[in-house]
């Protein structure tokens, strides 16, 4: 598909370029023609001049100039055709260097798509498999008909959490432009720790913020979006009875937050994956942990549209502390 919108790119190029290379040689060979026609028509003038003040002068070859004009020619169509030689070349690469970006983002469209369904078909099946063999009990009790009920709940709540995340994604992936304006980033994170609250309570997990009033450019209900999935995390990761500090620090021209947790820490070969969309860590793929292994490529997401950065610093089995840089309003 591409090679043929590369190669239709190429030839537009090119006519383009030798419309306006036989445009400009044309123009020059008029101009040629005319200035040669002009020097004729003056020496025939002069030559047939009966009071000539030269009768002597040197007889000037016109054949000559007729075979220049000849010359003129026979090199502009040289020209032309080392021109659509070389643009032909340059072209085709320039289609390329045109088409890759595009190329790129259906490509990463195609494995979205790719991975989205085959995270969808694991809890569809299951719910689908389970009712099957419900169905076919002729002996159900209620009480198995209730414990499949709330098996298949389950799947389908996995599956409305992961078209959720999914929609996020899609949102950040089409880039539209968001809403910026001076947000109270403690404010944020106030919203963000009682919406967690619920969760790390049944953990007994204490969670640490002092809030100041630092403000940051940017779109509220993202960053809410970003520190609900950090501290969403820190609490799945985090044994019982732990504590997550939160930190807002104006170290220069930027506003930095961390969210330091004491849990299980990430293993040196899971970090480098860590924002990829759809990658967990063998030990989260375990049943008892929620999540698709997209939270942190949103968040990623959200830092870039806010044209801030977010790392990750990490000891296994002490804890995990993610720092954000944002930039501060202007
Ligand atoms: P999910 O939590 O749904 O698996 P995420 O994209 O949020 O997906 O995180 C990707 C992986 O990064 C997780 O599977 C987990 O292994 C690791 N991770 C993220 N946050 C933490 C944390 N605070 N502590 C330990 N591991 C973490």
């Amino acid at each position: 598909m591409f090679q043929k919108a590369r190669l239709t790119l190429t030839a537009w190029y090119v006519l383009i370029i030798m419309i306006v290379s036989i445009f400009f040689s044309t123009a020059f060979y008029n101009i040629a023609t005319q200035e040669v026609q002009r020097v004729i028509q003056r020496i025939e003038h002069e030559h047939n001049d009966p009071y000539d003040l030269y009768p002597n002068r040197p007889p000037i070859d016109i054949q000559t100039l007729r075979e220049s004009e000849q010359h003129v020619l026979f090199i502009l169509i040289l020209i032309n055709l080392t021109i659509l030689v070389f643009a032909g070349g340059a072209a085709y690469f320039l289609a390329g260097e045109t088409l890759r970006p595009i190329q790129r983002m259906v490509n990463e469209q195609n494995r979205f798509i790719t991975d989205a369904s085959h995270e969808l078909r694991t809890p569809l099946t299951a719910a689908k498999t389970s009712i099957e063999v419900g169905l076919r009990d002729k002996h159900l009790s209620t009480k198995d008909a209730k414990d499949l009920l709330l098996g298949t709940l389950e799947d389908l709540s996995s599956i409305q959490l992961l078209a959720e995340d999914l929609l996020t994604l899609a949102q950040f992936q089409t880039n539209t432009k968001q809403l910026f304006e001076p947000v109270a980033i403690s404010e944020v994170i106030q919203k963000a720790t009682s919406k967690v609250n619920p969760m790390a309570k049944q953990k007994y997990i204490s969670i640490d913020f002092a809030p100041n009033s630092y403000q940051v450019n940017g779109n509220k209900e993202n960053l809410l979006e970003l520190f609900i999935i950090l501290l969403d995390n820190a609490i799945k990761y985090s044994p019982k009875k732990s504590t997550i500090t939160v930190t807002v620090k104006k170290p220069d021209h930027h506003i930095l937050a961390t969210i330091e947790d004491q849990g299980i820490g990430i293993d040196e070969k899971d970090l480098p994956h860590i924002f990829d969309r759809f990658y967990r860590s063998d030990k989260s793929r375990v049943k008892t942990t929620p999540g698709y292994g997209l939270g942190l490529s949103i968040a990623k997401k959200i830092v870039e549209t806010h044209n801030g950065s977010i790392s990750v610093q990490t000891t296994k089995d002490v804890g995990t502390k993610f720092s954000i840089k944002l930039p501060i309003t202007a």
